[in-house]
């Protein structure tokens, strides 16, 4: 799955030319950094890699989300909508922005189901968060199109399915703005690290002032005479991930068809059995092939499988149960407990409502991840390795289905 498999040479390179200068701030320094700006470097590559005008290097995924918030406007006194299927970090940076997220279901493709979105608009609704989950793209066409009729902003999460599309066009460059994390287990990593794209240079240049105390950034004059347009806070990246980002997305292609050769044995394995269906995939749709998702018939009979799977070492994630990746499963987040007191910003006088969570108000998508299995694809799986994890697949299903 993720590119800290490959971490090796090319990266070292890269390390040490930031090393050999000494400059770790992406910004200033222009004398003594010999004219190595490896954030700058990373962003322009990374913009080309997705076809995206701009892009903005921060210190993480969830920071990508706020700053992609913040370009944006959304606030206090906002909904933002996206789904209950996802990493807890897309409802916290809705939630840091000082906005309310509200669930919205999942369909088969396990992302955003376009119809739930529609009914979830509000007066109040500011921007949507459709998110490709495990390596797969959402029916983002369907999701732009409510948006644009009822005038929504699209941001996409694009942590987990890098080098994804439709039609060609890569998933985060679909939106009004995209967002990506680089973390450890990504499909390519900087330790940390997090990138927004957009083609509108307003909402960039919004993005990289609030990601740098509101600096805004003019040649003509030195760092400390900056202006700023608004205030901000600090998720600067800095340049030792942006070597690693420029190491990583140098193998990144190399990465994503290496996993989509391993995924693919086991899919089609996996197709071949009685009883088993695949997760949607939207027309023309490609995958980034980090994970196998697949339905069996019934809860009873996915527990039981992933539990035989286990005993045989083969891993695969029953998502239903997990605890940071499905609303019904944040206790915190249903019981509103913040770090700070009262009611912001679920209430309150500026959201003039109050919003109550629970864990039975996605039946749509409990229904979905009953029946779910999630099998993690690895770079490093040699022909032995898959063998085998097939040869038990066929097992389980033999005693299972
Ligand atoms: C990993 C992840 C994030 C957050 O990224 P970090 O870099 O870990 O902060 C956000 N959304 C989704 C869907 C993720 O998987």
């Amino acid at each position: 799955m993720p590119g800290y498999e490959w971490i090796g040479e090319t990266e070292k390179e890269q390390i040490n030319e930031v090393l050999e200068t000494g400059i770790l701030f992406r910004y200033e320094f222009d004398k003594e950094r010999k004219g190595v700006y490896k954030v700058k470097e990373f962003e322009e590559k990374f913009a080309q890699y997705t076809g995206a005008v701009y892009a903005h290097a921060v210190t993480s995924g969830s920071a990508a989300l706020k700053v992609a918030l913040a370009a944006l406007g959304v606030g206090p006194g906002d909904e933002v909508i996206t789904q209950g299927f996802t990493f807890l970090a897309t409802f916290e940076a809705i939630i840091e922005a000082g906005a309310v997220p509200i669930p919205a279901e999942i369909d088969k493709t396990l992302n955003l189901d376009p119809d739930d979105f529609r009914e979830k608009i509000s007066d109040r609704t500011k921007a949507v968060i459709p998110v490709h989950m495990l390596g797969s793209p959402a029916n983002i066409q369907e999701i732009i199109k409510v948006a644009n009729e009822k005038d929504v902003k699209v941001i996409e999460d694009t942590a987990q399915a890098l080098g994804a599309a439709v039609g060609g066009k890569k998933l985060g460059t679909w939106g009004d703005m995209g967002t990506y994390s680089f973390d450890f287990y990504k499909t390519m990593t900087t330790g940390e690290g997090g990138m927004v794209v957009t083609n509108d240079p307003d909402l960039y240049t919004r993005a990289s002032e609030y990601a740098d105390h509101g600096h805004d950034h003019n040649p003509e004059v030195g760092r400390a005479l900056e202006g700023r347009n608004f205030l901000g806070f600090n998720y600067r990246m800095n340049e030792i991930q942006g070597a690693i980002g420029l190491a990583q997305l140098s193998k990144l292609d190399e990465m994503i068809e290496r996993q989509h050769q391993n995924q693919e044995l086991i899919r089609e394995a996996l197709e071949s059995l009685d009883g088993i269906e695949m997760r949607d995939l939207p027309e023309k749709g490609k995958d980034s092939f980090t994970h196998v998702c697949f339905f069996v018939e019934t809860g009873e009979k996915a527990v039981a499988f992933q539990k035989s799977l286990a005993e045989k070492g083969v891993p695969a994630v029953y998502f239903k149960n997990n605890l940071w990746h499905y609303l019904p499963n944040w206790e915190h987040l249903i019981q509103k407990k913040t770090a700070w007191q009262g009611p912001h910003p679920f209430g309150g006088p500026i959201y003039g409502r109050d919003f109550e969570y629970s864990p039975d108000m996605l039946p749509k998508s409990d229904a979905i991840l009953e029946r779910l299995l999630v099998m993690p694809v690895s770079l490093q799986m040699d022909e032995g390795r898959i063998r085998q994890i097939v040869m038990e697949l066929q097992a389980v299903a033999e005693e299972v289905l």
